[in-house]
């Protein structure tokens, strides 16, 4: 028999992480056996243990330490070690593992990427704000380590599975459904709500990466990240909308060739190719793509009036240095400050692009960081800078 698969879930609690969890817990013949390791969440401390359980993970840390006594009460009896804090959620990350599933939301996630990919994890890496903002220090800590980068975002992932000639490639093509608003104006997008805006046509998903589908910045943030996890210059990554999602993205060669990948929008497929790189696995039980049913793919190109974030990370991601930093720590606190209900859908875009505009107008903007700290120092100043601009917008 085989060794087992050893596995962490970062952001266990999560959307991706329960899709992870899924997999995972995926016992099919053909499948390999996996046994968890640690798992994390923020403050969904019933959440966590009960994932814990079902898993039985070695570890579960929750990242807010004051809800360390009621993780250990959840997991008493069950041979689960509960654990809390930032430092808990490092160790946790940097413990042998084979695959470690990066599913963390926003730059929150990079300490725990940062410490998987020193420990040389496969990083089956959802979490694309750590990519975005420290795309150049982790690949470099990656070719120290041996660490890979095994991309889980379905973009990403259908790039990853068709990119088997880099030098070849004359283009990526990333494809977008074009979100809730894709058909609605920019009239209709000011009075939109939370609820409206998380309402995906095609995929279910976490409320940040919802409202970043809706404004379009998640397509800008994946670009940003193609452009580090791919090597492969702003001016070659395309993107196209197409509103079925079922391709997932395309790679144009220099002899024509275009090479897609396609599957029904279910994060179980890029993630389970993650855990069982360089193999696949097989995913029984599942709805079969079926493109007679479909009937048709449509496909068109963005809109750069009515989303702006697109414009707003091609020059983020030309510009460079601290740049794209910028650009997503500002978003982060404004999609934060809509969920809320404090600014209005469009204001999001507008405080990034002038965050962005107030960075670029410094002349060190364009020096690549070099340490993490310099990211965080970065990020924090961004935050600031978008909190006092939402407090002159409110
Ligand atoms: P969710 O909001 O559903 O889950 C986020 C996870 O991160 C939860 O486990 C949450 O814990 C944890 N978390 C949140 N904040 C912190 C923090 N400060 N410290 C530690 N842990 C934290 O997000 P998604 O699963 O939708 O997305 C996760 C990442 O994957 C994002 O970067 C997203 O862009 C990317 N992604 C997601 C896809 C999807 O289909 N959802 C597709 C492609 C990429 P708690 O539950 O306790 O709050």
């Amino acid at each position: 028999m085989s060794n087992p698969v050893l596995v962490s879930v970062l952001g266990a609690t999560g959307s991706v992480g329960a899709s992870a969890l899924d997999v995972i817990a995926n016992q099919s013949p053909g499948a390999p056996a996996f046994e968890v390791v640690a798992l994390s969440a923020n403050t969904n401390v019933a959440g966590l243990a009960a994932a814990a359980k079902a898993s039985r993970a070695e570890i579960a840390v929750i990242a807010d330490d004051s809800l360390y006594g009621a993780l250990k009460d959840l997991l008493a009896g069950t041979g689960v070690v509960a654990a809390a804090g930032d430092a808990a959620l490092a160790e946790a990350a940097s413990r042998p593992a084979n695959v470690v599933v990066a599913g963390i939301v926003g730059i929150a996630g990079l300490q725990t990427t940062l410490a998987a990919v020193r420990q040389g994890a496969n990083l089956a890496l959802a979490n694309k704000e750590s990519m975005v903002c420290a795309g150049a220090l982790l690949r470099a800590e990656a070719t120290r380590s041996g660490a890979r980068f095994l991309p889980i975002d379905s973009e990403h992932n259908a790039i990853f599975q068709v990119l088997d000639r880099p030098e070849r490639v004359e283009k990526l093509i990333l494809t977008a459904s074009g979100g809730p608003f894709r058909n609605v104006s920019v009239g209709e997008m000011a009075l939109a709500t939370p609820e409206q805006a998380c309402a995906h046509p095609n995929w279910m998903m976490g409320a940040k990466i919802s409202v970043d589908s809706a404004t379009m910045m998640n397509k800008g943030l994946e670009l940003i990240e193609a452009a580090y996890l791919f090597d492969v210059p702003e001016p070659r990554i395309e993107v196209l909308v197409h509103p079925q999602s079922i391709i997932h993205s395309l790679v144009a060669y220099d002899d024509g060739s275009v090479l897609a990948q396609l599957g029904l929008p279910d994060m179980r497929t890029p993630i389970s190719y993650a855990l069982s790189w360089p193999s696949r696995m097989p995913l029984p039980g599942r709805e079969r793509l079926d493109l007679a049913k479909i009937g048709r793919l449509d496909f068109l190109p963005p809109d750069p009036q009515r989303f702006p974030a697109l414009r707003l990370a091609r020059t983020a991601v030309s510009e460079g240095g601290g740049a794209p930093i910028v650009l997503n720590g500002a978003n982060e606190v404004a999609v934060a400050a809509f969920l809320q209900r404090r600014i209005g859908f469009l204001t999001i875009a507008e405080v990034a692009e002038q965050v962005l505009e107030e960075f670029l107008g410094n002349p060190t903007a364009r020096h690549e960081p070099a340490s993490f700290d310099e990211v965080y120092e970065i990020d924090r100043w961004a935050r600031s800078r978008a909190i006092e601009k939402l407090r002159l917008a409110a």
